[in-house]
C-alpha cells in the first residue's frame, strides 16, 4: 500500500502493515502503547512493543461466570469483546502510593509520590469503554476537586478506538446507548474487516494529532465499498448483542423497587466479593491504607481500590451503614443504574458485560434488572 492523501470524513484503509506502522509511530512519538494481547488464557491489556503482540486469530466466548479464548480462522485482531481489564487499570490504578515518610535522628521527612506517569496511547478502546472513560472523566476531573492521579494519566492519553464487529454473549451496549459504533472522544477510530475482500481496517481521525498520525501511515483512501462493508459489520454487531436491559426507565425502576423481594434473592447468591466492581470500567471508589515497617521508622500511605461490597466501606462510628449483603448489592445496582444520574448526569453502566462474566456465581446485572422490572409490572397489575 502506498501513502496517499486521505479525506478526513471518509477516512482511509490500512492493512496489517498499517497497524504495525501505527504502533511504531505512536512509540516514536513517546507514547507507551497499551493494547490487547493474549496472556494466561485471556486477552489482557498490556504494553505493546509491536503490533505482532495483538491477539490475531483469537476470539472469546463470554457467559455468566465464564470466559474462554477460542481460535478464529479469519485472523482478526479485534474480534473479541471486553476482557478482564478495562482502561481504568492505567488511568485510575488499583494501587497508588501517595507519600512515604522516613524518621532518622529524631527528624521526620515526608516525601510526596509525584512520579511522572507514562504518556499512554490506548489501542483498541471499544465504544463502551470510550463511554466509560468519559464517565470517569466526569467523576474524577469535572467537579471542583479533581483527582491529580487520574488527571495526570488521562490528560496526555491518545485513544485509538475500535468499533465492535463481534459482540460477546454478555454484551448489551445497544441497550445502554453506548455502542457498538464509536462515539466521540477518540483520536483515531478503526473498523476491522476480515472477509473475502481481505484483512483491512477502515481508519478515521477524530483530532488534529490523529490526523497527523494517520498521514504517516501507509494508507489508501477508503472506497465506498469498504465504508459500506464496515458500517454493515457494525450494524450487524448491534443485532447480535448477547444481553439486553429491560426497555424501561432504569433510573425510575431503581427508585421504585427498593423494597422488592428480589434483593433478598440476589443477596442469597452474592458472595460480596466485589469482583464486579474491580472489573467495572466506571467504578471508582478508593480507600486509604497506611503501612509501617517493624522499626516504625518508615511509613507509606497508599490509595487502593475499594468497593461498596466491602463491609468496612460504609463503616462509621457505631458500625457499618450497610451490614447486610442485600443492602450492599442494592447499593451497587441502584447507584449504577439509578442514583448515578443524580450525581453525574448519566448511567454508571455502559453495558460492557464484564461484571456478568467475572462474577464467580454468575449473577447477571441484566437478569436482576429484568426481575425487578417484572416485579413492578406485576405489582401494578394486581388488583388493589
Ligand atoms: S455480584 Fe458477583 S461479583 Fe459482585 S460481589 Fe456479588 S458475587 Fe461478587
Ligand atoms: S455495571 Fe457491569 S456491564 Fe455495566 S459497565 Fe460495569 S461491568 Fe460493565
Amino acid at each position: 500500500m502506498s501513502t496517499s492523501p486521505v479525506s478526513s470524513a471518509e477516512g482511509a484503509v490500512i492493512g496489517k502493515d498499517g497497524l504495525a506502522a501505527l504502533v511504531d509511530v505512536l512509540r516514536a512519538r513517546g507514547y507507551m502503547v497499551i493494547g490487547p494481547t493474549v496472556r494466561d488464557g485471556a486477552i489482557v491489556l498490556d504494553e505493546l512493543e509491536s503490533a505482532a503482540q495483538l491477539p490475531y486469530g483469537w476470539g472469546v466466548e463470554l457467559e455468566a461466570g465464564r470466559y474462554r479464548l477460542r481460535s478464529r480462522t479469519d485472523g482478526a485482531a479485534f474480534a473479541n469483546a471486553a476482557g478482564p481489564q478495562s482502561w481504568k487499570t492505567f488511568l485510575h490504578p488499583a494501587r497508588v502510593r501517595q507519600w512515604r515518610a522516613e524518621r532518622a535522628a529524631g527528624e521526620l521527612a515526608i516525601e510526596a509520590d509525584d512520579t511522572t506517569p507514562a504518556r499512554y496511547a490506548f489501542l483498541g478502546v471499544r465504544s463502551c469503554d470510550l463511554r466509560a472513560i468519559a464517565v470517569q472523566d466526569r467523576v474524577l476531573t469535572a467537579g471542583p476537586h479533581t483527582d491529580p492521579v487520574y488527571r495526570g494519566r488521562r490528560s496526555g492519553a491518545f485513544l485509538v478506538a475500535v468499533e465492535c464487529t463481534e459482540p460477546g454473549g454478555t454484551c448489551f451496549c445497544v441497550s445502554m446507548g453506548t455502542g457498538p459504533a464509536a462515539g466521540p472522544g477518540y483520536d483515531l477510530v478503526l473498523t476491522e474487516l476480515a472477509d473475502a475482500g481481505g484483512h483491512r481496517f477502515w481508519i478515521r481521525d477524530g483530532s488534529p494529532e490523529g490526523a497527523e498520525i494517520l498521514a504517516q501511515l501507509p494508507a489508501v483512501p477508503a472506497s465506498a465499498a469498504v465504508r459500506g462493508a464496515a458500517v454493515a459489520a457494525v450494524a450487524s454487531a448491534a443485532d447480535r448483542m448477547g444481553r439486553t436491559m429491560p426497555e424501561t426507565d432504569l433510573q425510575r425502576l431503581m427508585a421504585e423497587t427498593l423494597d422488592a423481594p428480589r434483593w433478598d434473592d440476589v443477596a442469597s447468591r452474592c458472595l460480596t466479593c466485589g469482583n464486579c466492581t474491580m472489573v467495572c470500567p466506571t467504578c471508582f471508589c478508593t480507600t486509604t491504607e497506611d503501612i509501617t515497617d517493624l522499626t516504625g521508622d518508615h511509613a507509606e500511605r497508599w490509595r487502593i481500590w475499594d468497593n461498596c461490597f466491602d463491609l468496612d466501606f460504609s463503616y462509621l462510628p457505631g458500625g457499618p451503614v450497610r451490614p447486610s449483603s442485600r443492602s450492599r448489592y442494592r447499593q451497587w445496582l441502584t447507584h449504577k443504574l439509578g442514583t448515578w444520574y443524580d450525581q453525574f448526569g448519566s448511567s454508571g453502566c455502559v453495558g460492557c458485560g464484564r461484571c456478568i462474566v467475572w462474577c464467580p456465581v454468575a449473577i447477571d446485572i441484566t437478569e436482576e434488572a429484568a426481575a425487578l422490572h417484572d416485579w413492578t409490572t406485576h405489582r401494578e397489575e394486581e388488583p388493589s
